[in-house]
């Protein structure tokens, strides 16, 4: 028996030197030391070994158990200890490489237009107001002298919801919600999106529009010039030169639409002004006495005017782009330009 120990320890000793990886100690653990295990087994046959030398054969089993598994403790130490190093070696930081940039975002062009024309007119004391895209058939066409049967109706091909609900065509129904509310002195600004059915390089079924109102006893149509042409020197330099000419829209008495000088050619003609050497900026007009009527604004005692422009149309102009619906495919390429 004590032959048998020894020659179990001396082969197992040769295993361990040999064992490389934590599997092959564990499988050794549990086949000499384990339950079931061969030096368990030697153990157990103790009754083979005369009396007087059980208790040295004995303590020399203990001896070997304690041996073996110290020296399999401390494989597995160093087995984990290495791991543990090649698991540092590969994450070693390189605190010299450069680091990842963080991507800066800019304002959409349409955007950067809005603010402006905000900027410029809370500089003359108006106010920024919103109003509801989804709008009642009544402030968007009703109430801004636009009956059912007006031809004006068709100036507009309109995205109906249901019979009396539309999504607006224009930012105009907001002067009304505003005057509702509202006693003159009034002098607002209301930017939003608009909807029409149309669609080709110069039209997107969404488009930006803003609007301006002002009312309060005594203003003219002088004030309406001197406002309007304020604004577009400061959005198109000093130097911009203007025309108002008549027009017609349902709820101003009378109306204008406002050139400025073609800003690509200077005004000798080229295919953005159709050779005429003036662009279409905005159109405009005094309140007509018929929409203070629907407000409850006494028409004799205050007068104002109103005007709207399409921001889209503005930032083309400004930044020269030719295809407004580049404003809108979300392309960084584009959009990183302004
Ligand atoms: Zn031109």
């Amino acid at each position: 028996m004590r032959e048998e120990l020894r020659a179990l320890w001396e082969r197992t000793l040769a295993e361990l030197r040999n064992a490389g990886t934590e599997e092959e100690l564990l499988e050794i653990r549990t086949r000499c030391l384990g339950r079931k295990g061969l030096l368990t087994g030697l153990l157990r046959n103790v009754g083979t070994v005369p009396p007087e030398e059980r208790p040295e054969f004995g303590r020399e089993c203990n001896e070997v158990k304690e041996d073996l598994s110290a020296r399999i403790d401390e494989l597995l130490a160093e087995l984990a200890a290495a791991k543990r190093e090649e698991v540092l070696l590969g994450e070693r930081l390189d605190v010299t490489l450069p680091g990842r940039g963080v991507r800066h975002g800019r304002l959409h062009p349409v955007t950067q237009v809005k603010e402006e024309i905000c900027r410029i007119f809370s500089g003359l004391g108006f106010s920024v107001v919103e109003g509801p895209e989804v709008e009642l058939d009544y402030y968007n066409f009703e109430a801004l002298n636009i009956p059912k049967d007006h031809p004006a109706r068709e100036m507009q091909d309109t995205f109906y919801i249901e019979d009396d609900i539309v999504l607006r065509t224009h930012t105009s129904p907001v002067q009304v919600r505003i005057m509702e509310k509202v006693r003159p002195p009034v002098r607002v600004l209301s930017p939003g999106r608009v909807y029409r059915r149309d669609s080709d390089v110069s039209h997107t079924p969404m488009f930006h529009q803003i609007e301006g109102l002002l009312v309060d006893r005594g203003i003219t149509f002088g004030d309406l010039k001197g406002v309007l042409t304020v604004f577009l020197k400061q959005v198109f330099g000093e130097d911009t030169a203007l025309r108002f000419r008549p027009s017609f829209f349902p709820f101003t008495e009378p109306s204008a639409e406002v050139d400025i000088r073609c800003v690509m050619c200077g005004g000798r003609g080229c295919r953005v002004c159709g050779q005429s050497g003036w662009l279409e900026i905005l159109g405009s007009g005094m309140v007509d006495p018929e929409v203070f009527r629907n407000v409850g604004y006494d028409a004799e005692e205050f007068t104002g005017f109103a005007f709207g422009l399409g921001l889209e149309r503005i930032a083309m102009l400004k930044f020269g782009i030719s295809d407004i619906r580049l404003f809108f495919d979300n392309e960084m390429r584009f959009l990183e330009q302004f």
